[in-house]
């Protein structure tokens, strides 16, 4: 059944560091060997063997339209006989950018990059040029990609392997970051009644995706805002996940917070490389070439990947998307909430719209401490059982689920009978 899989990933192992180009995708923290993924349609995905799967991965959240949307695919065959990359000025950018600014309530100026690590780092540069201050703060289990200022404490892969910092970050750098636990607006206080005059900029997934889903109360991100304000530090969401995903203009519409610059990625590029920073004017404008602060790229606003991106927003752009998402989402997570139950295995579940968490533990997940708290024996054994049955979810129970339009309620029903079958096989 997987015999194709195991002999490609042990070529892969051979030439890739650990068979693999990112790390969580090796399946380690789950103890399973990867499927080689062949192919992609709607919300299923075909391994190397023919086996398919109802993929609730999502790209890691990019594919919110679904594998292959007509769209994307006749828009890029059309863009491709244009030729590839020009390293030129085009108006897919400008198209881009006013797209952007047009959905994005806080967003006045935006400079594409190629990934969202490359926009967070990028943000973070920017936000020490403009204040002259070194320090920043990140929260405990939030990912910001893998850039050397946001990898302590991080979420994702570095969470899934227990790394707390990594080999390879300067000690005087990684100094310069403060990571705090989230959701607790008094810690953050006190950091800034000690480090306030140093404290170039606070970075925060609003909506937090990489330590499984945790869902912010409300008033510590009201509270973020008050305080970066007061001690004129640079407030910075990460909306590489939560960008397009819970709104149209992301975490920063849907709790109506503005933040001074914000971080994209995954959607923007509908699967193609892609990320994007972006804000108020009198901040960007002090990036080359108009200011001093330095940033490039040679494939930066790429015609294919802007292409795919202009088709995913323009249909993400349509009035209903949201609501069907969410009440899609509804079905799933508490349907799963209530098999479990009915199973007898405690759960939490974690959802904003989209996006969600299962969590096998009996006290509520609200920061990274809560989600190392869970059984993870328990997910392990949960994963394998799902990927069995033919639902492929993220493989570490550090990482969300996301659903996307072509998720219909026929496959979250199905899902639904698989997960009510694993959750009873625990016991
Ligand atoms: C995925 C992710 C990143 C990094 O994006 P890459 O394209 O993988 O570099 C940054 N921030 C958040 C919140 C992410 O989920």
């Amino acid at each position: 059944m997987k015999a194709k899989s195991q002999e490609l990933f042990e070529k892969a192992k051979k030439y890739i560091p650990g068979g693999v180009n990112s790390p969580v995708r090796a399946g380690k923290a789950v103890g399973i060997d990867p499927p080689f993924i062949a192919r992609a349609q709607g919300c299923a995905l075909w391994d190397a063997d023919g086996n398919t799967y109802i993929d609730y991965v999502s790209s890691w959240g990019p594919m919110i339209l679904g594998h292959a949307h007509p769209d994307v695919i006749n828009a890029l065959t059309e863009a491709i006989q244009r030729g590839t990359s020009y390293g030129a000025p085009t108006e897919l950018e400008v198209e881009m950018a006013e797209l952007i600014v047009s959905m994005v309530p806080s967003i006045d100026h935006v400079r594409m990059v190629n990934s969202g690590t490359e926009a967070t780092m990028s943000a973070i540069r920017l936000a020490r040029g403009v204040t002259g201050r070194n320090k920043i703060i990140k929260f405990d289990g939030c990912y910001h990609g893998h850039g050397d200022s946001l990898l302590v404490e991080a979420g994702s892969g570095v969470a899934t392997f227990g790394i707390p910092g990594s080999p390879g970050v300067p000690g005087d750098l990684a100094r310069q970051t403060i990571s705090l636990p989230f959701n607790d607006l008094p810690a953050v206080e006190e950091a800034f009644q000690r480090f306030g005059d140093d404290i170039a900029a606070l970075i925060i997934e609003p909506v937090p995706g990489n330590m499984g889903v945790v869902v912010p109360d409300i008033n510590f991100l009201q509270g973020l805002r008050e305080l970066t304000t007061s001690y004129q530090s640079l407030l910075i969401f990460d909306e590489v996940i939560t960008g397009f995903r819970l709104s149209g203009g992301g975490a920063q519409e849907f709790y109506d917070i503005a933040p001074d610059l914000t971080c994209l990625g995954k959607i923007i590029g509908g699967g193609l490389p892609v990320g994007a920073f972006g804000g108020k004017r009198e901040f960007m404008e002090r990036l080359a070439p108009e200011g001093d602060v330095y940033q490039a790229g040679t494939l930066s606003g790429n015609p294919l990947a802007m292409t795919a991106g202009l088709a995913t927003l323009h249909l993400l752009h349509k009035s209903d998307v949201y609501s069907t998402l969410e009440q899609r989402s509804q079905m799933l997570f508490s349907g799963l909430e209530s098999l479990a139950e009915k199973a007898g295995i405690p759960v939490v579940v974690n959802r904003v719209g989209s996006m969600g968490s299962l969590f096998f533990s009996d006290a509520p997940v609200s920061d990274f401490a809560g989600a190392k708290k869970s059984d993870r024996d328990l997910f392990k054994k949960y994963y394998s059982r799902m990927l069995e049955q033919g639902v492929y979810l993220a493989p570490s129970p550090f990482e969300a689920t996301f659903l996307s339009l072509a998720h219909t309620e026929e496959m979250i029903g199905k899902t639904l009978d698989f997960a009510g079958k694993a959750f009873r096989s625990l016991l």
